[in-house]
């Protein structure tokens, strides 16, 4: 038989959780058109690059002081942000701000998990929510969905009245599927949550602005245990920046005050960030041109004869494929990095250039070809 392959970390005294778990680990890999971690194709415009070098030396003057521990001015201009795209009206107070919305997560999870609680998914779906409950030593509960990826209601509804978590997670639109989940799906969960008991729902939406649908934000009025999860990293193209921000009843940013490290904000990360919402229309203009060559791919993969999962985000999830990771390799064989989520007979491209798109194309097509 085979061994266990040995970590360099097994000899230490480390958490039993963490033990035999994988870190979160998508290839870095060195090729020439890179489809795999649904980033943003597009580098950020000169006018606003010149821009963060300009805030940036202004908050580089006063790096001796710790930065606004509040981030207020942040929050004030994301609380316009939403207001303005979301179809709700929100202000500073319902707004808080972290080092990505992984970051935000985990706070979340400090919050309203940890040990003796749990967390639930619907699954496949973004595997952070499962390692960041570990991470908080939140108990992970796997939920259902059916077989076209949708969350089977009645299922989840079940699965929550078994388990009674404390935090229940709804991605929308969900990685790595592309699935939008509908407010009455939300309703539902919710619903079902606070029938269970004391708990928390967590819409992410770190895709929201590529959806065919409006944002689920407008559901937090009058629900003060509903959470929304947003991110810079791929609409406002900054995932290097690392800048995630939630929405919720200014209650639970307060709360959420007890687990936050102080100055967790950088001076330069929150000057960048101001500086990228001052782009905030053309940088929009790039959503829209990558959500109709979503469109596109979905279309061409379709008349490809693939098979195709409705995608409201700016990446694909296709297949069938009987062994999706030698699919994987074929298609980086041609020199396109997709990703391979272990969904069984799927893969995922993110929505990248018109160019890099057509690469992606020819390759599967190409494939398609060899196989018929
Ligand atoms: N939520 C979902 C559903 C994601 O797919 C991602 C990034 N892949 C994140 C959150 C985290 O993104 P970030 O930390 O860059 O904001």
């Amino acid at each position: 038989g085979s061994t266990t392959p040995r970590n360099p970390w097994d000899e230490l005294p480390i958490r039993d959780e963490l033990r035999g778990q994988s870190p979160y680990g998508a290839p870095q890999l060195d090729v020439p058109v890179r489809l795999n971690t649904n980033e943003n194709p597009y580098p950020l415009p000169e006018a606003l690059v010149d821009r963060i070098a300009e805030r940036v030396r202004e908050a580089a003057r006063g790096l001796n002081r710790y930065p606004d521990r509040d981030a207020v001015e942040l929050r004030t201009e994301l609380a316009r942000y939403l207001t303005r795209t979301a179809g709700h009206e929100v202000t500073a107070a319902h707004v808080w701000a972290a080092n990505g919305s992984n970051e935000v997560l985990q706070q979340l999870l400090q919050t309203f998990g940890g040990p003796g609680r749990t967390a639930i998914g619907f699954e496949p779906s973004y595997s952070m929510h499962a390692l960041i409950s570990r991470g908080t030593g939140t108990g992970w509960i796997s939920g259902p969905r059916n077989d076209d990826f949708t969350i089977d209601v009645e299922a989840a509804r079940a699965a929550i009245a078994e388990h009674r978590p404390e935090v229940v997670f709804i991605t929308s639109p969900n990685n790595p599927t592309g699935t939008a989940v509908n407010a009455e799906t939300v309703l539902a969960l919710y619903d079902a949550a606070k029938a269970a008991g004391p708990s928390t729902v967590v819409v992410d939406e770190a895709y929201g602005e590529f959806s065919h649908h409006p944002s689920l934000l407008p559901l937090i009025e009058g629900r003060r245990d509903l959470i929304v999860s947003r991110t810079m990293s791929k609409a406002f193209g900054a995932a290097g920046l690392r800048l995630g921000y939630l929405a919720a009843d200014p209650a639970v940013v307060d709360a959420v005050q007890l687990v936050r490290l102080p100055y967790h904000l950088s001076s330069v990360t929150q000057a960048t960030a101001l500086a990228a919402l001052e782009h905030t229309d053309t940088l929009l203009g790039y959503v829209a041109q990558l959500k109709s060559e979503r469109d596109r791919l979905v279309a061409e993969l379709r008349a490809t004869g693939y098979e195709v999962t409705d995608s409201d985000a700016n990446f694909v999830q296709f297949g069938r494929f009987d062994d999706s990771h030698a699919v994987w390799q074929q298609i980086l064989d041609r020199g396109v990095l997709v990703r391979d989520n272990g969904v069984p007979g799927w893969l995922r491209v993110t929505a990248g250039t018109p160019a890099e798109n057509d690469a992606f194309l020819d390759a599967v097509r190409e494939l398609k070809k060899e196989h018929d």
